[in-house]
């Protein structure tokens, strides 16, 4: 069996690749800090504890399991926090992805899939982003992910680390088994904060602004379900696979759901209501965010199949009912 070396694989989305790969006939390594991870969410492969920046443990990994490729989800990724606390950022994604990179360089596994960021982009109101729009990021999540673009460009220029980069927008959902799915501590996602609203498990959703230029004054976003932005990585897979070009692929809808929407829509799916409460805007924020995915769907074959806000939000609130994990 082939090994594929997961960073983040105990993530979010990372868990619902390592889902994924095990389906297609590969042996998902995670290699995860827990830092925001759960080992509970590791079911599907080795499981392996170590950071980013720990280079001996990476050289370590790198020998005992030979990976064919890396899927790179491991990453610091609120706007929020990014704009508190850069220097985070910059070590964690930043100087972590370096050592990453340089480990796998010399360990002579040459293949990279990368988690990178619409927030790249930076603030581009009123535009369906495009992979060659301008990537000017307004926060320090943003930065230090276009930081790590360029190493990959600059590292298959020196050393031929041949690379697929997916600048993901906003990501829903979960694994419609329910044997993944989304949790963060402390959570900061729209969806699961709404889920958790309805329920009990907090008082109110604050919506981080109502001013904003928008039909209904709340920020909009590209919502992409977690299995399609897994189905586009077990592509670009392939696409390393059978030796083509690096290349950069957008993964959004072309359509954009705004705070208020994607509210309503959770409402009248639970038939609950969602205590809200109309707060200020969260600094470093963008207006609109939303991706047209011609080059994913032409080039790769991609088909966002699933990223109806029904589907969404009805995968998630399935596994926000039956599952969870423990630290
Ligand atoms: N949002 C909100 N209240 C919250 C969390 C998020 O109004 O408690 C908004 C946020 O301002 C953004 C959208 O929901 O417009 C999605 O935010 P999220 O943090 O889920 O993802 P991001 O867009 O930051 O990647």
């Amino acid at each position: 069996m082939t090994n594929i070396l997961v960073t983040g694989g105990a993530g979010y989305i990372g868990s619902h690749a390592c889902k994924a790969l095990k389906g297609a006939g590969y042996t998902p390594v995670t290699y995860d800090n827990l830092s925001t991870g759960w080992e509970d969410a590791v079911q599907f492969g080795p499981f392996e504890k170590g950071d980013l920046n720990d280079r001996e443990r990476l050289d370590q990994i790198f020998a005992a399991y030979q990976p064919a490729a890396i899927l790179h989800f491991a990453a610091l990724s609120q706007v929020g926090e990014s704009m508190r606390e850069p220097g985070l950022y910059w070590h964690n994604n930043v100087a972590g992805s370096l050592t990453l990179f340089q480990a796998a360089v010399e360990a002579g596994c040459l293949d990279v899939v990368f988690s990178s960021t619409c927030a790249t982009y930076g603030d581009q109101d009123n535009v369906v982003l495009d992979e060659s729009s301008a990537r000017h990021p307004i926060n320090a999540y943003g930065s230090s992910k276009r930081a790590v673009e360029d190493i990959l460009r600059d590292f298959e220029a020196a050393y031929g680390l041949r690379h697929v980069i997916f600048r993901y927008f906003n990501v829903a959902g979960a694994d419609p088994e329910a044997e993944v799915g989304e949790f963060h501590q402390p959570e900061t996602h729209l969806v699961p904060l709404i889920l958790d609203a309805i329920d009990g498990k907090r008082d109110a959703l604050t919506i981080f602004g109502t001013d904003y230029e928008t039909p209904d004054g709340t920020c909009i976003r590209d919502y992409v379900h977690v299995m399609d932005l897994v189905d586009a990585h077990l592509q670009g897979l392939k696409w390393l696979e059978e030796g083509k070009e690096s290349r950069a692929f957008n993964l959004g809808t072309g359509s954009g759901f705004s705070v208020r929407e994607v509210i309503d829509r959770a409402a009248a799916m639970t038939g609950r209501e969602v205590p809200t409460i109309e707060g200020l805007r969260r600094p470093g924020d963008c207006t609109k965010l939303v991706s047209g995915s011609t080059r994913a769907v032409s080039e790769l074959g991609w088909s966002p199949a699933r990223s109806t806000l029904e589907q969404m939000i009805g995968d998630a609130w399935r596994w926000h009912q039956t599952g969870h994990y423990a630290k």
